[in-house]
């Protein structure tokens, strides 16, 4: 038998956990996968086709029209998220995503629509994904859970450094708002709000360099397979 896990990843809005997932799927040989593209990619689709959110119909519809899928780009070791079949990585990073993503991710059929592909893509175990409901949800029975937080200053300065780093230049005021926002509709949405599952290890990267809460998480990797492989040796 090989000895994959699931590894469930969630926490608020930048707190590093597509960071950690992709550090963790590397050095372990699992695959990643980034759910938070996955409802940016469906809110880019919306955006572009005026879908009207109060309406159950379009919504249907549109979703009826949306393949999504992933591919890794061996030179930048990313794995790109692609929106039939155009690679969208680029678009789903801006300002205009991020603040209508939490309302387009609110929607039952949205998510009905993302959770049964992320169900289908951790059959065989052997993956890191992070979101807001991959414990609770997603994969309740995920070997490893794994919920991370971060103070609002830090996770606001990492932020809006990642979006210099692209070339968005945005007021750091509107990234702390931002922010907010998200977490506050994605903690108190009707469906499948943002909660730490009760099995899950908390994770304060604060103060913590990416190293060591690397270092941190595989640790725990181990210590789960220990446990669940123990008695099948
Ligand atoms: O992870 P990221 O910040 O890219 O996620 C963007 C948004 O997608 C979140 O603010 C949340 O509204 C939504 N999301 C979600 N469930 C997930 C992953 C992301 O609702 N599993």
């Amino acid at each position: 038998m090989s000895k994959k896990i699931i590894i469930a990843i969630d926490g608020f809005s930048s707190c590093g956990k597509s960071t950690m997932a992709k550090a963790l799927a590397k050095k372990l040989n699992y695959n990643f996968i980034d759910t938070g593209a996955m409802y940016r990619a469906i809110t880019l689709y919306f955006i572009r086709n005026n879908v009207r959110l109060d309406e159950a119909a379009s919504v249907v519809n549109a979703l009826e029209n949306i393949h999504l899928h992933f591919e890794l780009d061996p030179a930048t070791e990313k794995s790109d998220i692609f929106l039939n079949n155009e690679n969208v990585a680029q678009y789903i990073r801006e300002m205009t995503i991020a603040q209508k993503v939490s309302e387009v991710a609110a929607i039952k059929a949205v998510r009905v629509f993302a959770v049964k592909q992320q169900q289908q893509m951790g059959k065989k175990k052997g993956i890191v994904m992070d979101g807001r409901d991959i414990g609770t949800v997603v994969f309740p029975n995920a070997e490893l859970k794994i919920f991370m937080t971060a103070d609002i200053a830090v996770r606001v300065k990492r932020r809006f450094l990642e979006m210099e780093a692209q070339n968005q230049h945005i007021n750091i005021e509107d990234v702390m708002h931002n922010l907010q926002m998200r977490d506050y509709i994605d903690s108190n949405r009707e469906e499948s709000p943002l909660r730490r599952a009760d099995d899950a290890r908390m994770l304060d990267n604060s103060d913590l360099t990416p190293d060591k809460q690397l270092e941190l998480a595989l640790k725990w990797v181990e210590e789960v397979l220990e446990h669940t492989y123990s008695s099948s040796k």
